[in-house]
């Protein structure tokens, strides 16, 4: 694992190769393995899809030198892509319905990016449409697309999964990572198959989400507080293959919650919503192997913390439930 010592160039080249760190409320013989993705320079996972995707579309000249990117987003592909953008000499534009979190907003204008606003009964096909008028009307404008594009899912594939197996001398047997676009869980989980095609696949989503209907679940359609995993409509997340998955886990809102609170006092991370979303299925998955429930190939389960809970301090992340606002 690059340790990041020696004097770099860019803060691009701090992004990835974040630390892989034991989750200690699980059982001795089937260790729980958190990838922190707070430690990347945006503080969240997407700063890996933030670089990743502009340097291809860059080299293969999809998106021309100097030209404009224009995403829609709820707020960590924003910050993510306007990293990398400023360091690519690219201009970024996001489109954010109202609701969310004012800190993401602040943060992609802070990194010079534009934010348009789009109202929140809009929900996020509504900035959709925004981004694809916007992109319209500017020249060499491109709309990167995460929810379709698969250099999301390559990026996990070509950095996330090595660096998981690496650090674990490859000693997996479970991959238990919550779904947004699903490009994280579908990248890591293509190259784990890929070093044993029995490693069980978990995908995480709150309760009220519906991808479980991909497995053929009847699953109620419900509001939920979880930030960041989920879909209302699996038809319009195109990267997630239900193939690549052995089972969905849902999660309450309330047993995040608790879990990212356990997580901080109990463990020192200060991690959002998905990743106590994530880490509730990780310890559920642990147990069922060291119950002898499931047979997997390897030791460890592995989770992965998406974003950093300074981002919602606002939101009063680590009240009490009912103030607790997704
Ligand atoms: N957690 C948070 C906080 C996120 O912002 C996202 C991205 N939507 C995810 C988890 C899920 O990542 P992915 O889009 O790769 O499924």
């Amino acid at each position: 694992m690059t340790t990041h010592r020696e004097p770099l160039d860019s803060v691009l080249e701090t992004v990835g190769e974040t630390p892989l760190v034991r989750v200690h409320d699980s059982p001795d013989e089937v260790p729980v393995y958190a990838k922190v993705e707070t430690f990347n320079p945006g503080a969240s996972v997407k700063d890996r899809i933030g670089k990743y995707m502009l340097e291809r579309m860059l080299e293969r000249g999809d998106l021309p030198e100097g030209g404009t990117i224009v995403e829609p987003t709820a707020g960590n592909t924003g910050i993510g892509f306007a990293v990398a953008a400023g360091q690519l000499g690219v201009d970024a534009v996001f489109v954010v319905p109202e609701r969310f979190s004012v800190e993401k907003q602040q943060l992609m204008r802070a990194l010079g990016a534009d934010v348009v606003n789009t109202p929140t009964e809009d929900g996020m096909d509504g900035a959709i449409e925004r981004a694809h008028e916007l992109a319209a009307e500017l020249d060499d404008a491109v709309v990167p697309q995460q929810f379709s594009n698969p250099l999301n899912p390559e990026a996990h594939y070509e950095t996330t999964g090595p660096e998981i197996y690496e650090a674990l001398d490859g000693d997996v047997g479970a991959i238990v990572i919550g779904c947004g676009t699903a490009g994280t869980l579908m990248g890591v989980a293509r190259y784990a198959r890929e070093q044993h095609p029995d490693t069980h696949v978990v995908a995480v989503e709150p309760e009220g989400s519906l991808y479980a209907e991909t497995k053929g679940e009847d699953v109620p359609e419900e509001e939920y507080k979880i930030e960041g995993i989920g879909t209302h409509d699996p038809t319009t997340n195109e990267l997630f293959d239900p193939e690549l998955v052995d089972e969905i886990v849902q999660v309450a809102d309330r047993a995040a919650h608790d879990e990212l609170k356990r997580l901080a006092r109990e463990e020192g991370h200060l991690v959002a919503s998905s990743a106590g979303a994530a880490s509730v299925a990780a310890r559920g998955t642990a147990e069922r192997i060291a119950d002898g429930e499931l047979d997997v190939p390897g030791d460890a389960v592995v989770t992965l913390f998406p974003d950093s809970s300074e981002r919602y301090l606002s939101k009063d992340i680590y009240g009490s439930f009912t103030e607790w606002e997704g």
